[in-house]
């Protein structure tokens, strides 16, 4: 097996965003294609923030994904716990490791005082950076105001003048300077380490090999070498992910639309459809591909392939690559998941063995050519479970008259009753209605009868709609719309 272990560290505000799983499937796809371990880790040491709803989100979506994870709070692994909240005792002895090597020191300024000195800075349009006056205390005076003023932070002592530099694996040599850092706090106390402490244990213990992540941590990767540095653990390798943008180029936001991956879940987008799109979200194979499944994908994915730009969310590609998907489903398949969807829309009751028939096989079917996402099966087939509602204008076909129109159904009613009654298939219709209408206007006779069938200006044709619902209930609703003219 090889060395190499990926990981994300999702923190539970909120539930699984489509940029935090695109970057769990490149962590996953890097892993897998290098024969290592993806690690799944909950980063919730913002407690007030996180919720053990919000993880179980992101715990459900992924499996659902199908972005398994080797290690993590749920299946364990050899450096268990997986949670930050379980880990406090870690922590705390690396944060009391820093404060003895005094690399670290308490922070006693206030909330108040902070925000002054920041508000001063952005003033003189200086970055807003903390260089505390505190870090010269003496260790045993600051220990011992610590016991009093607790609502002290404690604070990483940022070296001066340092260049910290690493390569990003997508962005090449990256150089920063310390003095662009500030003082950053590691612990609100001994006992509840900080953001940038804790991701440093945590990824030192379990053995993290490759930080793949988001842009927006950039910044933060510095910060984490000195913690790196003063703490003896070696240094990962690091590739920064691009952000997602929308079409307006910002941030992709709730503004854009839905954004996390149980949205779009339940707009009846299939994991497969959304484990390809969040691959092409900033990575393409260089060839004309554009279908990938997820297997494939961890064959021919190549990190340093990914693009340092941002990746702009395209949501007709989204569509297009559902249907995709959709239409590779087998007739059985598809009805199974569209079940749900198509009882709700018609506030059915669960779907019991009776309507999971063959009937329904045969109406999902007909929209699989054009289905973009199962929550559209209930719109696009209510007419085959409900006498359709419309506007008698919508049966004119053209310029034709009332009288012409109640001719038009007559004349279909007449085709069916005489050569209908069997059931037949959609080519024997077509041919039995084709040859009675011979040298006639075709249009108006089949407007008419479509209109009748499903109420709508678009929807497949008479012939495939009558083959499914049968003469009788063809005929029931020529009768019907007789009496609306
Ligand atoms: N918890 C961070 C996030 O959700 C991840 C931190 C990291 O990857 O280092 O963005």
């Amino acid at each position: 097996m090889s060395s190499i272990r990926t990981r994300i560290a999702p923190s539970p505000t909120g539930n699984l965003h489509i940029g935090t799983a695109r970057t769990a499937l490149f962590n996953y796809l890097f892993a897998k294609k290098h024969g290592g371990v993806f690690v799944l880790r909950i980063e919730d040491t913002d407690l007030e923030r996180s919720d053990p709803k919000y993880e179980k989100d992101i715990l459900d979506s992924l499996r659902w994904l199908g972005i398994d994870a080797d290690e993590s709070p749920e299946v364990g692994g050899p450096y268990a716990p997986y949670r930050q909240s379980d880990r406090t005792e870690s922590y705390k002895n690396y944060i009391q490791q820093l404060l003895s090597q005094g690399q670290a020191f308490y922070c006693f300024h206030s909330q108040k005082e902070l925000e002054e000195e920041k508000q001063k800075l952005l003033e003189k349009k200086l970055p807003p950076l903390h260089f505390c006056e505190y870090r010269e205390m003496e260790a045993r005076e600051a220990e011992t105001l610590a016991q009093t003023k607790t609502d002290h932070v404690i604070r990483f002592k940022t070296p001066a003048g340092r260049k910290i530099t690493f390569t990003d694996i997508i962005r090449g040599e990256l150089v920063f300077e310390s003095d662009l850092i500030g003082d950053f706090s590691v612990a609100r106390k001994m006992d509840s380490a900080l953001y940038h402490l804790a991701v440093v244990v945590d990824d030192a213990e379990t053995k993290i090999s490759h930080i793949i992540r988001g842009e927006d941590h950039i910044a933060n990767t510095p910060k984490h070498i000195l913690l790196n540095e003063a703490l003896g653990f070696p240094q990962p390798l690091y590739a920064h992910l691009p952000l997602i943008l929308g079409p307006d180029r910002s941030k992709l936001s709730k503004r854009h639309g839905v954004t996390s991956i149980t949205e779009y879940r339940e707009q009846g987008y299939l994991p497969e459809t959304l484990i390809n799109f969040m691959a092409l979200l900033g990575w393409n194979p260089g060839t004309d591909q554009e279908v990938f499944a997820l297997n494939e994908l961890a064959q021919v994915f190549d990190i340093a392939k990914v693009q340092k730009s941002g990746a702009v969310f395209n949501i007709e590609k989204l569509d297009w690559l559902s249907g995709e998907y959709i239409r590779k489903k087998t007739q059985e398949e598809l009805t199974k998941l569209c079940l749900p969807y198509l009882c709700d829309f018609l506030q059915f009751k669960i779907p019991n063995d009776q309507f999971q028939n063959e009937y329904v096989e045969k109406v999902v079917a007909l929209e699989q050519p054009r289905l973009k996402k199962l929550s559209e099966i209930g719109e696009k087939t209510e007419y085959f479970f409900r006498m359709p509602k419309y506007d008698k204008e919508l049966l004119r076909w053209k310029n034709i008259t009332e009288t012409e129109i109640l001719t038009s159904l007559e004349f279909s009613e007449k085709v069916i009753k005489s050569k209908i009654q069997n059931p037949k298939s959609k080519i024997e219709i077509e041919k039995i209605f084709l040859e009675a209408i011979g040298e006639g206007d075709k249009g108006s006779i089949l407007w008419p009868l479509r209109v009748v069938l499903t109420g709508k200006k678009a929807s497949p044709g008479p012939f495939d709609i009558i083959e499914i619902l049968g003469a009788e209930e063809t005929l029931k609703r020529l009768e019907r719309a007789k009496k609306i003219l």
